[in-house]
């Protein structure tokens, strides 16, 4: 009964990253997936999250009950002051909602297939939803798969500037249909790293009010692009104070139907990641130590991007790298073409997306240079 089933393609991050695995070069270099690396390459388990975990395992109270449908909710509650601050008024006014979904993934999940079903009317497929081009590439499928049929891109990077294209955002938001929907990248836009700076995000928040969109802010990063959440929290604050953006009453019934979303997808969620993000986030002392741990992340970023800038023009690789210590977060776009990525790959084993964005955390003072070079070879060659 399987025999017609065709092969999907491979996902391209998680095909490099085999690609990697299995080249034998002792010279090979991972700058595909998104996560943190030690300057020695390895993951690095957040100390303060070591911390909590052994206290949590200590804590003869805790058990493996089932937790509620929308989650644990000291963790929604704090959760929710990270994101939009202490003082929201829109915590205040109880204009929040919050579920503690599994990853970014599923929050994305959650909040489409709720919009599929009440925005603009039941089971609304017809909205439009507009993502950046280039955008994460999953957010594509996941509008696709909760039954938008129409997901298109919006005016974001300008190849020839290597910067926003602010013109031609501001276009997009002026000329789409009215009420359609939008998916913005609250910080450290993946794979760009360009963020709109924060007079830009007010011109944009302005069209949008206008025009009546729907902002759906996807936050992935936050902390982790300038090593300050509120700096990183800036754009979703300043929209969040707006009423005018359909935040009205958390009421009632919009928790009732996000609990059934959830109830038919994962059911409830697991509590350990959510125990150790409430304890945190909920001790000033906590806290005050995994505030301390992403700025370590975040300036080991900021390091591997001076230094690899500094290298290139060293080196007189020809063009500007100034776009790589303008841009933040994790992800550089370099601007390599896709033949310069073959060439860093089959030639130079470094493994990086075709789009030509590298993940900076992959870069260490050890192998900086051999990257370097690499970029050089492939530029110049
Ligand atoms: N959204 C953006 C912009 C991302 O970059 C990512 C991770 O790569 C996600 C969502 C998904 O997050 P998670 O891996 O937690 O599902």
């Amino acid at each position: 009964v399987f025999s017609e089933v065709p092969q999907a393609a491979p996902v391209a991050v998680f095909k490099l990253t085999q690609d990697f695995t299995n080249d034998q070069s002792p010279q090979k270099v991972n700058l595909g997936v998104g996560a943190y690396r030690t300057d020695e390459g390895k993951p690095w388990i957040l100390p303060v999250v070591k911390k909590v975990e052994k206290l949590i395992v200590q804590d003869d109270s805790l058990n493996h009950e089932y937790l509620p449908i929308l989650g644990l909710p000291e963790f929604r509650s704090s959760a929710s002051k990270i994101a939009l601050g202490d003082d929201s008024p829109a915590i205040h006014e109880n204009r929040v909602g919050a579920v503690q979904c599994l990853g970014g993934t599923g929050a994305l999940k959650m909040g489409a297939e709720f919009l599929r079903r009440f925005y603009n009317g039941n089971n609304n497929t017809k909205t439009p939803v507009y993502v950046s081009a280039p955008t994460w590439e999953n957010h594509n499928a996941v509008f696709a798969n909760a039954g938008f049929e129409d997901v298109r891109p919006y005016k974001y990077w300008d190849a020839e500037k290597r910067g926003l294209d602010l013109a031609g955002f501001l276009g997009d938001l002026e000329s789409c249909p009215e009420r359609s929907i939008f998916v913005l990248h609250a910080c450290a836009h993946n794979p760009t790293g360009t963020d709109p700076t924060q007079e830009q995000w007010k011109q944009i928040a302005e069209v949008m009010m206008r025009r009546k969109l729907f902002v759906f802010f996807d936050s992935a990063y936050q902390g982790f692009a300038s090593g300050s959440l509120e700096k990183d929290a800036w754009a979703v604050r300043y929209f969040s104070f707006s009423k005018n953006f359909g935040l009205y009453n958390e009421r009632v019934a919009n928790s009732s139907q996000m609990e059934k979303i959830v109830r038919t997808t994962w059911s409830n969620p697991p509590s350990q990641g959510a125990r150790i993000v409430a304890v945190t986030l909920n001790s000033p002392e906590l806290f005050a130590e995994w505030k301390d741990n992403v700025k370590t992340m975040a300036d080991r970023v900021l390091l591997m991007r001076a230094q690899l800038k500094a290298k290139l023009q060293a080196l007189g690789t020809p063009g500007t790298w100034d776009h790589i210590t303008e841009q933040i977060g994790m992800f550089s776009f370099t601007g390599l073409n896709p033949k310069q990525v073959e060439y860093m790959v089959n030639e130079k084993h470094v493994y990086l997306m075709a789009s030509g964005r590298i993940n900076m955390c992959g870069l260490t003072t050890k192998n900086i240079d051999h990257v370097a070079q690499s970029i050089h070879e492939a530029v110049t060659k």
